[in-house]
C-alpha cells in the first residue's frame, strides 16, 4: 500500500473539506453577486472569502486547481491514478452510520447560504457543489452532483440528466410520491470525486469513497428525511423533489463556458438546513478548472476499464482543450488491437466524447504538443480517420443542433505495425 494512502486513512471516515484546503489566501468582504466568481476565474488558486457582503458564512473556491491536487486528494499520483481508482472501485466499502455529525451543529435558512451568481445570463443564483443523496427501495443509495437554481419560498430548480437520480425520481413519481433527498455541500474532494464518478445503477458512490479511503465513510441520519449524509459536511440541505412539478431551469453557463439552454426541470422543496459551526460554503465555478476536473477525471478510469476489453491500454486522458469532457486521448500498450474497436469503445464508454485520438505509448497524452506531433507525423486522413455521423453526443456542445446529435471522429495517430523503422526518432549521440 503506498504511503500516501495510509496518511489519508489515518483521518479516515472524518475526512473534511477544511483538512484539505489548509490556509489559502483570504479575501475579505467580497460580493456573491459576480465578484467571487470573477475572482475565482481570474486567479487559478484556492481562494477563501471571509464573510462575503451580507452573509455570515465563509466561501472557499478553486479547492482543486490541477490534476495534481486531485491526485493528492485521492492519495495517489499521476502514474498510479487509474489503477488506484479501479482497485477501489472493485473493492468498495459501505459507509457506516454514526450517532452525531458536525454537519448538524447548527441550523439556518437556505437564504443564509452565500450562493453565488456566476455569469451574466445565468437564470439566477446556483448551488454548484451540492451532492444530492437519494434512496430507492430496489437500487439503494445514490450520490450525484446537480446544479440547483435558487428560487423564492424555499424552492430550488434541479437539473437532472437522464441518469440515476432521474430513474429514482421517475420511480417515486410513478408511485405518486415525492423523492426525499439531502444535499451535502462542502466535503473533502475525495467525496466529491466519488459522487462525480458514474458507476452502474445500484452501485453506491459513497461506497466508492470508502474504497478510496480504505475504510467506511461516516454518515449521519438527517433530521427530517430518511437519508444519511457525510457527517463531516459543512452544510446539509434536507428536502424532497416534488412529484408532478416542473419549473424553468437555465440558462446556465456549463463546463464548456457556453450557456446551457432553458428546460423544464423538477423542483426541490427545502426542509431543514443544518451546518457546522462557522461553516464554509464550497463555491465551484462553472467551466473553471475545478469543475472540469471533477467532471472529466472520474471518467478516465472508466474509459480505461472499458478499453481493456478490446486493447492493451497504457493511459487515457480527457484533455484540457476539450474542456476535460469532449476530447479523449488514448495511448496504447504493447500487443494486438484493432484501432476501430478502440475508437468505438471510447464513444460507448463516454458518449459525450466527440473526438478521440489514439497514439502509441511513446507519446505523453497529457502534453497537447506531443499529441499534435503524433497527428502531424503518424496520421493520414484518407485511411486513418473514422467518421461517425448522427451519434448521440453532449448537449453542452454548442455546435450540435441542440438535440445532442453530433458527428464523431476517431483519429488513428499510431505508427502502423511493421513500419516502426520509418518513424525512428533521431537521437544525438
Ligand atoms: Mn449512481
Amino acid at each position: 500500500m503506498p504511503w500516501i494512502l495510509r496518511t489519508i486513512s489515518l483521518r479516515g471516515g472524518r475526512l473534511d473539506l477544511r483538512s484539505f484546503i489548509g490556509s489559502p489566501e483570504r479575501v475579505e468582504g467580497a460580493s456573491v453577486e459576480y465578484e467571487i466568481a470573477r475572482s475565482l476565474r481570474k486567479n487559478p488558486q484556492t481562494l477563501y472569502f471571509s464573510k462575503p457582503t451580507g452573509f455570515d458564512f465563509d466561501v472557499v473556491g478553486n479547492v482543486i486547481t490541477s490534476r495534481e491536487d486531485l491526485y493528492r486528494a485521492l492519495g495517489t499520483t499521476r502514474e498510479a491514478y487509474i489503477k488506484h481508482v479501479l482497485s477501489a472501485y472493485r473493492n468498495p466499502i459501505d459507509p457506516s452510520i454514526v450517532d452525531t455529525g458536525i454537519c448538524q451543529e447548527k441550523e439556518c435558512s437556505i437564504y443564509d447560504l452565500p450562493i453565488l451568481r456566476h455569469f451574466e445570463k445565468d437564470a439566477g443564483k446556483y448551488i454548484t457543489s451540492g451532492i444530492v443523496i437519494a434512496k430507492d427501495p430496489e437500487y439503494g443509495g445514490n450520490a450525484s452532483i446537480h446544479r440547483l437554481l435558487l428560487h423564492e419560498a424555499n424552492r430550488l430548480g434541479i437539473r437532472i440528466v437522464p441518469r440515476h437520480l432521474y430513474e429514482y425520481f421517475k420511480r417515486s413519481e410513478s408511485r405518486g410520491e415525492d423523492l426525499e433527498i439531502a444535499i451535502a455541500i462542502g466535503v473533502h474532494p475525495l467525496i466529491l470525486y466519488s459522487a462525480a464518478f458514474s458507476p452502474p445503477l445500484g452501485y453506491n458512490e459513497l461506497a466508492l469513497a470508502g474504497g478510496l479511503m480504505g475504510q467506511p465513510l461516516e454518515l449521519v441520519k438527517c433530521k427530517t428525511v430518511d437519508i444519511e449524509v457525510p457527517a463531516s459536511a459543512e452544510i446539509v440541505i434536507e428536502g424532497k423533489i416534488i412529484s408532478g412539478e416542473r419549473i424553468a431551469e437555465g440558462p446556465f453557463a456549463d463546463v464548456t463556458g457556453t450557456y446551457d439552454r432553458i428546460r423544464h426541470e423538477p423542483v426541490v422543496e427545502v426542509g431543514k438546513v443544518t451546518h457546522r459551526k462557522n461553516a464554509v460554503y464550497h463555491a465551484l465555478l462553472p467551466s473553471g478548472m475545478e469543475h472540469r476536473l471533477f467532471m472529466g477525471m472520474p471518467q478516465e478510469p472508466q474509459i480505461f476499464k472499458s478499453l481493456q476489453e478490446v486493447s492493451p491500454v497504457k493511459n487515457v486522458c480527457l484533455s484540457d482543450g476539450g474542456r476535460n469532457w469532449l476530447h479523449c486521448v488514448v495511448s496504447l500498450g504493447e500487443g494486438k488491437f484493432e484501432i476501430e474497436d478502440v475508437i468505438a469503445k471510447v464513444f460507448e464508454a463516454h458518449p459525450s466524447v466527440k473526438h478521440v485520438v489514439v497514439v502509441n505509448g511513446d507519446i505523453d497524452i497529457f502534453d497537447p504538443d506531443e499529441v499534435e506531433y503524433a497527428i502531424s507525423t503518424r496520421f493520414q486522413a484518407h485511411k486513418d480517420a473514422y467518421i461517425y455521423k448522427n451519434m448521440r453526443g453532449s448537449t453542452l456542445d454548442p455546435s450540435t443542433d441542440g438535440d445532442g446529435k453530433t458527428t464523431k471522429v476517431g483519429i488513428d495517430a499510431t505508427i502502423p505495425p511493421g513500419k516502426e523503422e520509418d518513424y525512428e526518432f533521431a537521437e544525438i549521440p
